[in-house]
């Protein structure tokens, strides 16, 4: 199997990552998945809903192994049934690989070709988010703030970290401070070559 053309949306919780891959998967060319996102679909009556509903309402993470493994059959799903089109769509990550085991588990299923991380200083305004997000999307996970700052010792602790296991040439910041146009501008002046470099992109390729 080839591996997946990647490029991972990285950052602090409520830096804005889930928003900017929404929008950017919409457009055509690239696919995003949020692990977060997936692991919410889960009915919590499950096995695996259980247990994510376990470690995510006190703002840990579920296992390495369990997370590796459930993200890659949800992959491999999508690529079945062609939603994903691993040889024409570019793969935006947001939330996986949340530690350095989990990147190394991940090796053999993605090939890192950029990372953009959404960079925001005042760590006060971003738990703000958090907290406004949890409000209007029900969230158990952000409603509290103990809960909050857990997720947040766990981005320090252990999330950062993962910046440092890819070539430092693969990096880049963006400030996460902005509207999401404004951030969603700078984030595709990154993103757009890395798409249009891998894949063929049938429509601006026709002649004029
Ligand atoms: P969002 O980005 O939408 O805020 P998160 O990515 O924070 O959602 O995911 C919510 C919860 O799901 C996390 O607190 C954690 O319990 C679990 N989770 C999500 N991604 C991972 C991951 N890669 N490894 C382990 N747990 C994860």
């Amino acid at each position: 199997m080839d591996r997946f053309q990647t490029v991972l949306l990285f950052g602090a919780p409520g830096a804005g990552k889930g928003t900017q891959g929404a929008i950017l998967g919409t457009i055509p060319g690239f696919f995003h998945l949020s692990c977060g996102e997936v692991f919410r679909s889960l009915d919590i009556h499950s096995k695996l809903g259980s247990i994510f509903y376990e470690y995510s309402s006190k703002g840990e993470l579920v296992p390495d192994e369990i997370t590796v493994e459930m993200w890659a059959e949800n992959m491999n799903a999508q690529a079945t049934l062609s939603i994903f089109k691993s040889h024409d769509d570019l793969l935006l990550l947001d939330g996986i690989p949340r530690n350095v085991t989990q990147a190394k588990l991940m090796e053999k299923y993605i090939q890192v070709l950029g990372i953009v991380h959404l960079v925001c200083k005042d760590k006060e305004a971003m738990i703000k988010r958090l907290r406004r997000r949890a409000l209007k999307e029900n969230r158990l996970d952000d409603a509290q703030e103990n809960v909050i700052r857990r997720r947040w010792e766990i981005y320090e602790q252990e999330t950062a970290p993962v910046l440092e296991y890819y070539p430092a040439d693969l990096i880049v910041e963006v400030d996460a401070v902005g509207s999401p146009a404004s951030v969603l501008q700078h984030v595709l002046e990154q993103v757009v070559p890395i798409q249009d470099g891998h894949f063929n992109n049938p429509i601006s390729g026709e002649p004029t």
